[in-house]
């Protein structure tokens, strides 16, 4: 689908809440405050019959009618169908998603008008399967997607605007490094950038799609609770609505913990109550081994980088829960050096990604590029081959993790019987030499190969991995005409008729069901050479 509109939108999709940015007349990025009045939404859908709230309402429910919210979906982006049955009915992560975009984008329109090209961001820890499905949300969500960004990537980009760097004539040629620590709701993330004039490079990156904000959260309540358990011998997470609101609670103490000392934080259940008093100590030992594996990540990050502290100019700030004063501490311990703050934590990744697709579309305009954003692959590609000493499976990797992208790699393997019928080639992503510990991001097959071709035929695979992080494969069989070249498609991927009548379902047009299944193809094991 192509818009005639020419605004460049970016929207920072978060686990607990989203943001949008666009470029205004004077070439600023500008945050777009959603009807609430509120330049951040909460990702947080409530299911009234077949209507849908986002939001701040939404959240709000959560201590009301906690059957029927969905949140955090982003984290189980990849899952065939979100963890919670809502109204009767199971939804892919993407979808609930998409209920978010399509509220953001509605909200939006009221601003610049209607738009549909937008550039959406990503973790960069994000596997391939996570990227289609936030691709497909957009599209779900009445999108046209341009681009997915990894979130760190669109924060030194914001970063360097804020810098200067992207400034047209006044671009230095002083190579800067940056360490983006980005610590939001749901999950984190560490990346190493240079940038050089007008090149964001990607040098390493890591994270964690489990931990965020939420986990902070939650050791506040499982201390509250169990505060309350000792008291009256009751467990107020047990029934979803108190839970809910406990966590609200908690959530909000959190914050407060950001500025003061101590906060007390009330419970009530079963007509029982109390008020549970936490100093800012406390909260702090309580998740010292969540922000330890922050600090790890990111000094592995780093030595994957090849640099030393002293190599890197600014330690940049990210996410909300980077407003926590331990993260700072910590980072300026490790560092040596003062976090760098100047974009707002919030708004840094939708300004970057609104500046992305202002990029974008210059560059569909004709007119040259004003930077060149370089990435790394977060993870090994690789085939699932049988090793011909042991014939046991294995993971063969054709683009090992921390790869600058695009690039293109080719292996050769070899057929495994004589007169193989077909070739299945089954795309995993991951370290572990065992394809079981890895995720299975795709599979092809090729087909109806010549009578009687011999055994250990050679099969040349090819993978070509974009900047954006999708990835084409192509197989050839050698000495026949056989050649397929496939983008990959995750295993129980949406059809395109299931997307669009998502979007139809979304976007509100008109009301249609759509019903997940699983593709099922042959199978027969290449061999590796
Ligand atoms: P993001 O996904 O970047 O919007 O980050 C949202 C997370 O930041 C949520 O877990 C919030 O609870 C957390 N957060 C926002 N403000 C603060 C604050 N002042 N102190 C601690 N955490 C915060």
């Amino acid at each position: 689908m192509t818009s005639e509109s020419n605004i460049a939108v970016g929207i920072d999709l978060g686990t607990t809440y989203t943001a949008v940015a666009y470029i205004d007349d004077t070439g600023r990025p500008v945050t777009l405050v959603n009807a609430e009045g509120d330049l951040v939404t909460p990702s947080v859908v409530l299911f009234e019959g077949q209507h849908a709230v986002v939001g701040k309402e939404a959240l709000k429910a959560l201590s009301t009618e906690a059957d029927h919210v969905a949140q955090c979906a982003k984290r189980e982006l990849g899952e065939r169908v979100f963890h919670k049955v809502l109204e009767g009915r199971q939804f892919p992560p993407e979808a609930l998603e998409a209920f978010v975009l399509n509220k953001v984008r509605q909200d939006a329109s009221r601003h610049i008008g209607d738009f549909r090209q937008v550039v959406i961001t990503v973790p960069a820890y994000f596997d391939e399967v996570r990227r289609k499905a936030t691709q497909d949300a957009g599209y779900m969500a009445g999108f046209d997607v341009l681009d997915i960004i990894n979130e760190p990537t669109a924060a030194a980009i914001a970063h360097g605007f804020i810098k200067g760097y992207l400034n047209r004539d006044g671009a230095s040629n002083e190579l800067r490094r940056l360490l983006v620590y980005d610590l939001g709701g749901g999950t984190f993330d560490v990346t190493v950038m240079e940038i050089n004039a007008h090149d964001f490079v990607a040098l390493a990156t890591d994270g964690d799609v489990q931990l965020g904000g939420q986990d902070w959260d939650m050791r506040l309540v499982d201390y509250v609770a169990e505060e309350f358990k000792k008291t009256y011998d009751l467990d107020p997470r047990e029934e979803p609505n108190t839970a809910g609101r406990l966590w609200r609670e908690c959530e909000d103490a959190k914050r407060t913990l950001s500025a003061r000392g101590k906060v007390s934080i009330s419970c009530d259940y079963k007509s029982q109550a109390m008020r549970v008093e936490i100093t800012r100590e406390k909260f702090e030992e309580l998740t010292h081994d969540l922000l330890d594996r922050t600090k790890f990540t990111t000094k592995q990050t780093l030595q994957a980088a090849g640099l030393t502290w002293k190599d890197v100019d600014y330690v940049l700030l990210v996410g909300g829960s980077t407003r926590m004063p331990m993260v700072s501490r910590m980072l300026r311990e490790l560092t040596g050096k003062d976090p760098d703050a100047s974009v707002s934590v919030d708004e840094a990744v939708a300004h970057g990604a609104a500046l992305h697709a202002s990029i974008i579309l210059a560059r569909l305009r004709g007119e040259s590029p004003v930077i060149n954003v370089r990435n790394v692959n977060s993870h090994s590609l690789g085939v699932v081959a049988s090793d011909p000493r042991t014939m046991r499976r294995r993971n063969a990797i054709l683009i090992p993790r921390n790869t600058t992208l695009p690039v293109t790699a080719k292996r050769v393997f070899r057929t495994q019987k004589e007169n193989q019928k077909s070739i299945l080639v089954q795309i995993v992503e991951g370290e572990s030499a065992s394809p079981e510990d890895c995720s299975q991001i795709g599979k092809c097959v090729v087909r109806n190969l010549p009578a009687q071709l011999p055994a250990q035929t050679p099969i040349d695979v090819r993978f070509a991995y974009q900047d954006n992080g999708r990835l084409t494969v192509h197989v050839s069989v050698a000495g026949t005409s056989r050649e397929l070249k496939h983008e990959i498609a995750r295993d129980n991927s949406i059809s395109q008729e299931q997307l669009d009548a998502w979007r139809l379902f979304i976007t509100g047009h008109q009301l249609a069901d759509a019903q997940l299944q699983a593709d099922d193809d042959d199978t027969a094991t290449i061999d590796e050479l």
